[in-house]
């Protein structure tokens, strides 16, 4: 378009200059002529010959019609019917016989027609069947040199196989000009002229021509990028459709753009119901299947949110919804797209873990107290004396139940927690004392270890409200941890600060520290440390697990910094709660 554009405008300033442009070697032999045309590039050579006004007029009028033909390249998508369309106008306005498309073979030994003008079905069909060797004629030269040729009458040029004579006569053309077909400096195919009668192409038609292949080469081009792109959204689409993952797209106005097998089967919706249909209360209310869609959309408020959906109806299934958002190439959102991944199964299987954890431990508990009792008594010789050897195996036996209950308990306290069992109480309280009284208490597992083990905290606190009971276990199971993971004589530290609106339980020891690599995991359920493993075999990995659960219960965070063999330092951060106290009594 902006090509042909260019072109009229600089034939018509330069309509007697075109020549100048063009170098020619002329091969003239008897009753024939064969031109090969090359661009002479910066070679503006003086014009000497003058073209009549009626020869003027209608070669302005060839380029007109060139207007129209590179409309069609924003029109049309079927290349065929762009390069019909275009063989049709320029070989009539030309006053050619036929004009026809070609492109190469895949091993670019060979040439067939892909849109013709003037050339019957069967050849076009023929070319296809059993294309034509690129060989020493014009098209083969054209084709495989980048240049123009043309030869006056083809039926006395010799360069013409004698075996294509008879389907020439056939054809019954003489003039023929053929030219290449460029995409960026390379050959894409080849585009042929024919006249009837014997015909000497002239430079305007070369020009013509010219800008023709270039149509020609920008639809061919087109069609290619079209066609790869087709190509590209099947194999997209064929991904979508066969995604265990049930995908929704929404458009800006909240309709369904796309809906994927698997999703209608997860909702149970039908695909004609809600396609382009905008998802509100009037559709819900249509059925319990459109309702469950509705109240998804309505769930999903921030991109890149995941959210849990249990649908309503006779099957119940939960789903795990994330919503992504869908850009355009230039990053401005075109909508947003729902992915629906099924997850019943791993609750069922989670709700059974969780049911069997905590019956089982509520089964044990009993038992467990039974026994410990019982070997509390006899350790104590309160039903007579023991030798050594008896007193050692009972106190051993003593000690490991006493670990078993542990564990039950963690177990127990774990389980509630997902269930959201683990009840709150809270209350306001003396901090300094209820956090001393957990210190004293772990006072004979520190003196066990030869520890150096100390407290400290300001004289007052600030009011906090907390759940004694809870967050009792949740400081104990920090201090625990320093105190196990201390060697002999080591030191731990347990002090209380105030900082603005905040207070911190700070759990330091001399310890074994936490290894890089197991940063990450030490607050995961059921999870210890290699280093831990190897210094203290027994221990459940859920005592940081449910202090961090409890401490976020108080709104507050529990961190840490460590370094391996050199200590650990853990951190409880609890919020203070809004001072009450009479007037003038904090400047006090
Ligand atoms: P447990 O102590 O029963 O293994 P926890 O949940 O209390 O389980 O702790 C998880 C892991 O975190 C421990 O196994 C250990 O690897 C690491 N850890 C916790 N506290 C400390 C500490 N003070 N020093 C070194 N490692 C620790």
């Amino acid at each position: 378009m902006e090509e042909t554009r260019k072109a009229i405008a600089w034939f018509e300033k330069t309509k007697k200059a075109q020549q100048a442009l063009l170098k020619k070697s002329i091969t003239k032999r008897r009753g024939y002529v064969t031109t090969n045309y090359t661009l002479a590039k910066g070679k503006q050579g003086k014009q000497k010959k003058y073209i009549s006004r009626k020869e003027y007029e209608k070669q302005q009028k060839v380029l007109r019609t060139l207007e129209k033909t590179s409309e069609l390249l924003t029109v049309e998508t079927d290349v065929t019917v762009i390069l019909e369309k275009i063989a049709r106008t320029v070989a009539t306005s030309l006053g050619a016989k036929q004009m026809s498309f070609f492109d190469f073979t895949p091993d670019r030994k060979g040439a067939f027609i892909i849109a013709a003008y003037g050339i019957q079905k069967q050849y076009i069909e023929h070319s296809r069947r059993d294309p034509l060797p690129i060989g020493g004629a014009w098209l083969g030269r054209a084709m495989s040199t980048g240049q123009a040729w043309a030869t006056s009458d083809v039926q006395k040029d010799p360069v013409l196989p004698a075996s294509w004579l008879p389907a020439v006569k056939k054809q019954n053309y003489h003039g023929l000009l053929c030219l290449p077909l460029m995409r960026k400096n390379e050959i894409i195919g080849g585009i042929c002229i024919y006249y009837k009668n014997p015909h000497k192409s002239q430079f305007f038609e070369i020009d013509v021509m010219t800008i023709v292949a270039n149509q020609a080469a920008t639809a061919i081009e087109n069609a290619r990028i079209f066609s790869d792109l087709q190509a590209e959204r099947l194999k997209t689409l064929a991904i979508v459709y066969s995604l265990n993952d049930g995908l929704l797209l929404y458009d800006l106005s909240n309709r369904v753009t796309l809906v994927n097998p698997r999703a209608q089967e997860l909702l149970l919706v039908e695909i004609a119901d809600i396609m382009h249909k905008p998802i509100d209360e009037t559709l819900a209310a249509r059925s319990v299947y459109l309702q469950n869609l509705y109240r998804i959309r309505q769930m999903m408020q921030k991109d890149y949110e995941t959210r849990e959906f249990t649908t309503e109806g006779p099957q119940k299934t939960v789903l795990e919804v994330t919503q992504v958002p869908v850009r355009a190439k230039d990053k401005k959102k075109i909508g947003v797209a729902l992915i629906l991944h099924n997850i019943t199964r791993e609750k069922e299987v989670e709700q059974l873990k969780a049911n069997f954890v905590t019956v089982a431990s509520h089964q044990l508990r009993t038992p467990i107290a039974g026994i410990k009792w019982s070997l509390d008594m006899l350790r104590k010789e309160e039903k007579g004396p023991l030798n050594s050897e008896q007193k050692d195996l009972t106190e051993k036996s003593f000690q490991a139940t006493e670990h078993m209950a542990g564990l039950v308990n963690d177990l127990l306290d774990a389980s509630r927690i997902e269930e959201g069992r683990f009840g709150y109480a809270f209350a306001a309280g003396d901090f300094v004392g209820f956090v001393k009284k957990i210190v004293d208490d772990l006072k004979p597992n520190a003196e066990a270890r030869d520890l150096n083990y100390s407290f400290e905290a300001p004289a007052t606190l600030p009011a906090v409200s907390f759940d004694a009971s809870k967050l009792a276990l949740a400081i104990q199971n920090v201090i625990d941890n320093a105190i196990k993971y201390t060697a002999k004589k080591g030191t731990v530290k347990v002090k209380l600060r105030v900082e603005t609106s905040s207070l911190f339980i700070i759990v330091e020891d001399t310890g074994i520290g936490i290894p890089e690599k197991s940063k990450k995991f030490i607050f995961n359920k059921f999870f210890r440390g290699e280093n831990a493993i190897r210094y203290q075999t027994e221990g459940s990995g859920l005592g940081l697990y449910i202090a961090k659960s409890i401490v976020e219960k108080h709104n507050g965070t529990i961190t840490f910094e460590s370094e391996e063999n050199k200590g650990s330092v853990f951190m409880i951060q609890l919020p203070t709660n809004p001072v009450r106290m009479p007037k003038g009594a904090l400047e006090a």
